[in-house]
């Protein structure tokens, strides 16, 4: 190998972000790549664990690299890879569970606790040049894919895998709620599943408007009515009737209120945002309507379909990048990123 470069984003501790070289990983094992890193988007956890260090249980307690929403160049392959070789390009599915245990065995691999994970403590991210990953959950992008979308496959998975557990199908009626960036690829997946109409609430009337751009059928800015009833009687009239599924992308509590209430008796709630660790709900509404409430954690299973949404154009998500950045410049797309003012903040790791 003749790479001497690794410059990482390095986060030391909460509110310690910082540049620095890293070992360039040693030659791939059995089943694994070394990849060049091409785009990595930034995510609302990688800025929670720069300001906040911390996610529920997962703590920054030493320095690990950021990043987990990716696209590479394959660089060198390990013995028994047999679907990819040097030079493949590749969107990268961040987690890589044991394998062995009983989740890992009926499929349900998502829920593995032993879950190698991108840049959720204590794992490494791909904010950096070159890292090493499993071969099979690298996946060979075709030429009209480009990096950049390679990169929104990880966003674009949970809104695929949301749409499959809450039933997405033709005919649909569906209400989203909060218009941040997987709230977007969950409208776009939700149409692209074929749903007839999607109502998107938030209360920012900007991101609204990206909803708008982006096909939502209807759009409701929730700021200003703070009655739930009210806002489930303007979600009525959008759709002329009531929501089959609901899938809740903002993990407020009023919004989740708003999620059961509002959702057609005998739907679902598909609950996708993670907000306080208990908030108070109209239990009793779910329970006598049949209102099924599903949580979801990332995805599994769910990347190839992804892949296909964007090769076959069902699904552009092109949109959704409003922001670009080099590696170099990583501290400012951070910056960027909290400052909210865009939908998706990528960033250029290779090497200009
Ligand atoms: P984000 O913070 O950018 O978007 C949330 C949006 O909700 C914002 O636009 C905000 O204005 C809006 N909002 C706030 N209060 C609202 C209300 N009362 N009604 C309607 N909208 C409201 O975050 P994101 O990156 O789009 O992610 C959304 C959520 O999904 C986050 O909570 C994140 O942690 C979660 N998430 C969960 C999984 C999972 O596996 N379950 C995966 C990825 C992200
Ligand atoms: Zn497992």
């Amino acid at each position: 190998m003749q790479q001497s470069d690794n410059l990482s984003a390095v986060l030391f501790k909460k509110g310690d972000l910082r540049l620095v070289q890293t070992p360039i990983p040693s030659k791939p094992g059995n089943n694994e790549v070394l990849l060049a890193t091409q785009s990595v988007g930034i995510c609302g956890s990688d800025v929670h664990y720069w300001v906040e260090g911390r996610i529920g249980s997962y703590v920054v307690n030493e320095p690990i690299i950021m990043g987990h929403e990716t696209s590479a160049t394959v660089v060198e392959v390990g013995e028994g890879v047999q679907h990819l070789k040097p030079g493949d390009r590749v969107a990268i599915e961040p987690g890589v569970p044991c394998r062995k245990c009983n989740h890992c065995k009926v499929g349900k691999y998502n829920l593995c606790a032993n879950i190698f994970f991108h840049a959720t403590p204590p794992d490494n991210g791909t904010l950096t040049r070159y890292f090493k990953h499993a071969a099979d959950f690298c996946f060979k992008l075709p030429d009209n894919v480009s990096f950049e979308e390679g990169a929104l496959l990880e966003p674009l998975s949970v809104a695929v895998y949301a749409c499959k557990r809450a039933g997405v199908t033709i005919g649909s009626n569906v209400l989203i709620c909060g218009a941040g960036p997987i709230g977007l690829v969950s409208l776009l997946a939700s149409k692209a599943f074929g749903a007839s109409r999607v109502c998107i609430t938030d209360i920012n009337e900007k991101r609204l408007q990206t909803a708008k751009d982006l096909g939502a059928d209807c759009i409701l800015n929730v700021i200003n009515i703070k009655n739930t009833n009210e806002i489930v009687d303007c979600v009525k009239q959008c759709f002329g009737r009531s929501p089959d599924i609901t899938i809740e992308c903002s993990g407020a509590e009023a919004s989740i209120k708003l999620a059961i209430l509002a959702t057609e008796s005998g739907g679902c709630v598909q609950l996708v945002g993670m907000g306080p660790s208990e908030v108070t709900v109209p239990l009793l509404s779910a329970c006598c309507r049949e209102v099924d409430i599903r949580g979801i954690f990332r995805y599994r299973n769910s990347y190839p379909q992804a892949l296909e949404l964007v090769a076959s154009g069902k699904v552009n998500v092109k949109p959704l990048i409003t922001h670009r950045f080099t590696l170099e410049e990583t501290l400012k797309a951070f910056e960027t990123a909290k400052n909210g003012e865009g939908i998706k903040v990528m960033i250029n790791c290779a090497k200009n």
